[in-house]
C-alpha cells in the first residue's frame, strides 16, 4: 500500500513515519511513503504558495494552483504504473471523526493521499476539485495536517498484512468488536508490592480468556460507556448479554 503525502514540510513526515515498526515497514516494501513538497509546484517566482482570504479575515490561506498540480503529478504517477485514480484525504478539523472502523476501510486501498493543510487552510475551490474524504483526528485546531495525516497514516499501516509481526498483531486489540483491551502484565511476578493477577499464571487458558473478556467489558463500561453500549447492543441482539 502506498501512501502519498502532500505538504508544505514533508521533512516533518518523513522524518516521523520512517522509524520503528512503520520504518521497517517501508524498508521491506510493505508500504510506500512519498512526501511531496507542495512548494515544488507553485509557479510563483518568489516560491510563495498562500494569499490573504477574499473577503478579509485572520490569516493566510494556501493557494489552488500549487496544491492541484502537486496533486496531478502524483495522481499521474499512480496512473501510469496501472493504479486508478486515488483518494484524496484533506485533514481538517471539518472532517468525520478518525476511527479504527475508517482505518480498516482505508486499509483495503492501493493507494492514498493525504492533503496536509497549513496556515488557516486552503482555497476551497482545489478542495472540491480534488478531494474525496474530509477526515478530522478530534475536535480541536492543530497548526497543520502533517500530524493528523501521520495518525492516520500510522493507523492505517498497521492493518496492512506484512506491517505487523505476529507478536505485534492487530487482530484483538482495543475496539475490536467495540471493547478497550484487557490489563496486561510482563515479568517479574511482583513490582512494588503488587502482584500480577493469579489467574494469569494458572495456565488455564479457557479461564484466561474468560477473565480478559470480562476485565475488557467492566474497563469499557467505565472508561467508554458509548462504545459499551454498542458493544452492549450487539450483545443483546445475538443473546450473549443479558444487561
Ligand atoms: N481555519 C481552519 C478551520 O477553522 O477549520 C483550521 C485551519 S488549521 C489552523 C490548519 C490545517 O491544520 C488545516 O487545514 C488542516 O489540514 C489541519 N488540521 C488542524 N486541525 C486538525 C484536525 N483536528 N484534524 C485534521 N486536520 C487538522
Amino acid at each position: 500500500m502506498n501512501f502519498h503525502i502532500l505538504t508544505l514540510f514533508p521533512e516533518m513526515v518523513t522524518g516521523g513515519l520512517n522509524t520503528s515498526i512503520l520504518g521497517r515497514a517501508a524498508q521491506n516494501g510493505h508500504i510506500g511513503l512519498e512526501a511531496v513538497n507542495i512548494r515544488d509546484f507553485t509557479k510563483n517566482k518568489h516560491k510563495k504558495v498562500d494569499d490573504y482570504p477574499y473577503g478579509g479575515g485572520a490569516g493566510m490561506l494556501m493557494q489552488a494552483q500549487p496544491v492541484f498540480d502537486a496533486f496531478k503529478s502524483v495522481e499521474e504517477k499512480i496512473i501510469s504504473r496501472g493504479g486508478k485514480s486515488p483518494r484524496v484525504i484533506y485533514v481538517t478539523p471539518q472532517g468525520k471523526v478518525f476511527n479504527q472502523q475508517m482505518a480498516q476501510e482505508l486499509a483495503q486501498e492501493q493507494d492514498l493521499v493525504f492533503l496536509c493543510g497549513h496556515y488557516e487552510g486552503i482555497d476551497e475551490r482545489v478542495l472540491q476539485a480534488v478531494v474525496t474524504d474530509y477526515v478530522s483526528i478530534g475536535d480541536y485546531v492543530l497548526t497543520g495536517g502533517e500530524l493528523p495525516a501521520m495518525v492516520m497514516i500510522d493507523a492505517v499501516s498497521r492493518l496492512v498484512p506484512g506491517v505487523l509481526k505476529n507478536e505485534e498483531s492487530a487482530e484483538f486489540e482495543s475496539f475490536h468488536d467495540n471493547l478497550l483491551e484487557y490489563p496486561q502484565y510482563t515479568r517479574p511476578e511482583v513490582w512494588q508490592g503488587a502482584e500480577v493477577p493469579e489467574v494469569l499464571l494458572c495456565g488455564d487458558h479457557a479461564k484466561v480468556d474468560r477473565w480478559r473478556l470480562e476485565q475488557s467489558e467492566a474497563r469499557t463500561r467505565e472508561r467508554r460507556p458509548d462504545l459499551y453500549e454498542l458493544y452492549a447492543r450487539k450483545g443483546r441482539a445475538l443473546g450473549y448479554l443479558q444487561k
